[in-house]
């Protein structure tokens, strides 16, 4: 097994791999910036390394200095979460040639699934069922429209190189689509470096349903069900839970199934999400995360299944320390996702956390990296922890989550924990009756 690992990342995702890596015995360096100095995942790590700046360019995404600080920590492996590096092919490779081990799937799947267009063709073929769109990418308004006509109004104009539901825009005439097509360019140019876009039939009320996936590297690929993310702001999630309110137990099994001998075929290696759509009883892929998801908790708590610890057991060659037939989805478990933002108006509100206390209990789990006297930086994401609770049933889990909201003290900064308290009251919710377009409009009302 590995003794040391670098941890490419920061906050909560870098406390998370810390933990795992502990219980497995294996010493941890953190990296950070300069707005870090005073961070838990710094504090708590074996090592750290400061890598740069505050701007995530200059420190969490510059790969010169992370590689060095593997290499004069002598960590053998690195771990980069999610966000930041994590799906940069590029860095995986730069990561194996220094002949240190990269905690993640082949760089040729990152690659793969980061191009959205040849992704849908690869899972396509491997019998993952797809939204009906465009082959390929469509450089014209022209072929746009022509596409369109086939597939039927409304559609959506997607940036192959998408993600962080960038470069998107909706069309529901052929009038909206030659400034759909035009701004959904201009931004996937700005946001990517890429204007390559496809198109995508728009379903109107779908929930989003996503499978975890985890292979190793003796060809072992299990499923681990379905998380529901269908509570979204701006494409973003933010509630998920698991099962989802809408699969029974066969649906369950169907889709599973499908997807697992889909990411055999593709000879897929670590964990992996695979993304739907989900309307009407069907399926619909979007797209595949190649990495630890912030949502994989919900999963854990179902399944007592450690990911990260998984993770790096595959990394290092083992095989899956469990079969198929030996996953068990118990309960129900849910998470919200805790922002330091205006819970009305989801402005960011960094700065000091003066009074800190966190939930605890029987089913309650907080990941979170704040403490009492902690900075919140400006320059990250706004996410500052995440209160995940499991129960016997959707209602169990539901009353122990308010109680948990209840209990969690976070002074000195805003936070979108009122936002759930009221989310945990809605008859919708409460009924497991929401889509992805169901939290836009509730906020609009
Ligand atoms: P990104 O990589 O930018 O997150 P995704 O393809 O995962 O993009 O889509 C993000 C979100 O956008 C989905 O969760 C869903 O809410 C919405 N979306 C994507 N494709 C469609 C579609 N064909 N019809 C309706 N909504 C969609």
């Amino acid at each position: 097994m590995f003794e040391k690992i670098l941890i490419a990342n920061r906050g909560e995702i870098a406390l998370r791999i810390h933990r795992a890596c502990k219980e497995m015995g294996i010493a941890t360096v953190a990296v950070h910036s300069t707005a870090d100095a005073k961070a838990m995942h710094v504090r708590l790590a074996d090592e750290s390394v400061c890598i740069g700046p505050p701007p995530s360019a200059k420190s969490y995404l510059h790969i010169p200095s992370i590689i060095s600080a593997a290499e004069i920590t002598h960590a053998q492996a690195v771990h980069p979460g999610y966000g930041f590096l994590s799906e940069n092919a590029r860095f995986a490779e730069i990561v194996e040639a220094h002949g240190l081990t990269f905690i993640g799937p082949r760089p040729a799947h990152i690659r793969l699934m980061g191009d959205k267009i040849a992704a849908k063709k690869a899972v396509l073929s491997a019998g993952i069922p797809c939204v009906p769109g465009s082959d390929g990418s469509i450089a014209t308004v022209q072929e746009a429209r022509r596409v369109a006509g086939e597939i039927g109004y409304p559609v959506l104009v997607k940036a192959a190189a998408g993600g962080g539901g960038r470069g998107m825009k909706v069309a529901r005439s052929p009038e909206q689509l030659a400034e759909a097509f035009s701004t959904a360019r201009s931004e996937a140019r700005t946001a990517f470096g890429d204007d390559s876009v496809y198109l995508e039939k728009y379903l109107d009320k779908p929930r989003h349903i996503e499978i975890q996936v985890i292979a190793d590297s003796h060809g072992n690929v299990v499923h681990l069900g379905e998380r529901d993310c269908s509570l979204q702001r701006r494409h973003q999630k933010v509630l998920e839970e698991a099962p989802s309110p809408a699969l029974n137990a066969q649906e369950r099994a169907k889709i599973g199934e499908i997807v697992a001998a889909a990411i055999r075929k593709l000879g897929y290696l670590g964990v992996g999400t695979i993304e739907f759509l989900w309307a009407e009883g069907k399926f619909y892929f979007i797209e595949m995360n190649t990495r630890l998801q912030v949502e994989h908790p919900v999963t854990e708590m179902i399944t007592g299944v450690d990911l990260v610890r998984e993770q790096i057991r595959i990394a290092n060659g083992a095989r899956l320390s469990f079969t198929q037939d030996e996953v068990q989805f118990n309960g129900w478990a849910m998470e919200c996702r805790v922002n330091a933002e205006d819970p009305q108006t989801f402005a960011p509100s960094p700065g000091r956390i003066t009074e800190f206390h966190a939930p605890g209990g029987l089913g309650v789990r907080l990941d979170s990296a704040i403490y009492t006297g902690y900075d919140i930086p400006p320059y990250y994401d706004s996410l500052i922890g995440k209160l995940i609770v499991s129960g016997r049933s959707r209602e169990e889990c539901i009353l122990r989550m308010r109680r948990a909201l209840g209990e969690m003290v976070v002074g000195g900064v805003k936070t979108t924990i009122p936002l759930f308290q009221r989310l945990l009251k809605e008859p919708d919710i409460l009924d497991g009756n929401y889509n992805i377009h169901w939290l836009e409009e509730y906020l609009k009302r």
